[in-house]
Formats: structure tokens, sequence, C-alpha cells
């Protein structure tokens, strides 16, 4: 598939949302369970698509052995302004990060409403 080919696939399959919620592209085709818009072309053979990864192809990116992390919350955008390509050493260790801050919120939530032990 050419890139503008799979640019007008992208476009025509999801809901684009601009503005609100910082101007995310969301994909509200399939979406799988890790949180992620993803699609099957069969052409020139069956392959299964993260819409954010040929979204950066699409627009020019050079993605091959690299991961697109998402800076903004949606994991479903597709929008390249939001994505940033990382190594997958570098993206593992961003998503440890994520969790831990997600633990110390609930951490400190739970402190200051008396709960203890919050695993
Ligand atoms: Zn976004």
């Amino acid at each position: 598939m050419l890139d503008h080919e799979m640019i007008h696939y992208l476009t025509s399959r999801s809901w684009i949302q601009p503005q609100s919620e910082g101007g995310c592209w969301l994909w509200d085709d399939f979406v799988n369970r890790d949180g992620y818009g993803q699609f099957t072309i069969y052409h020139p053979r069956k392959r299964t698509c993260y819409a954010h990864r040929e979204s950066m192809r699409a627009h020019g990116y050079d993605i091959e052995g690299l991961s697109a992390d998402h800076q903004c919350a949606n994991k479903n955008c597709w929008n390249p302004l939001h994505l940033e390509l990382v190594t997958l050493a570098e993206n593992t260790s961003r998503a440890a990060n994520k969790r831990w801050g997600l633990y110390r919120r609930l951490s400190e939530l739970s402190i200051r409403n008396g709960i203890e032990g919050v695993k």
C-alpha cells in the first residue's frame, strides 16, 4: 500500500476529533486489549497493523525496529505529532516509569484517605 493510500485509508476508517482532547485522532474501529487501534490489510498479503505505527510510516517516518511512544494519554490516538519514536528499551523503561507513577499516585491517594496496603 502506498503512503497516500494508507493515509486515505486511515482517515476514512477513523473518527478524527480535532482540538478536543488535545488534538488526538482517535481510532474508533477495532481497539485491542492493550488499548491500541488495529486493523487488517489484505494486500499484498494479510497483515495486522497498528493504526499509530502505520500512521507514522505513512507520514514518512522510518519506524523499523523502533517503538512509537504516545506523548498523549490516548493509546488509540494515531496523530503522528503525538507520537515519538524511541528504542524498544526506552519505551519499556518509560512504560515502567508510567506504572510507577500510577502506583505512587494511588499510594498517595490511599494514604490521604487512610487506606493501607495498596498493592
Ligand atoms: Zn493524541
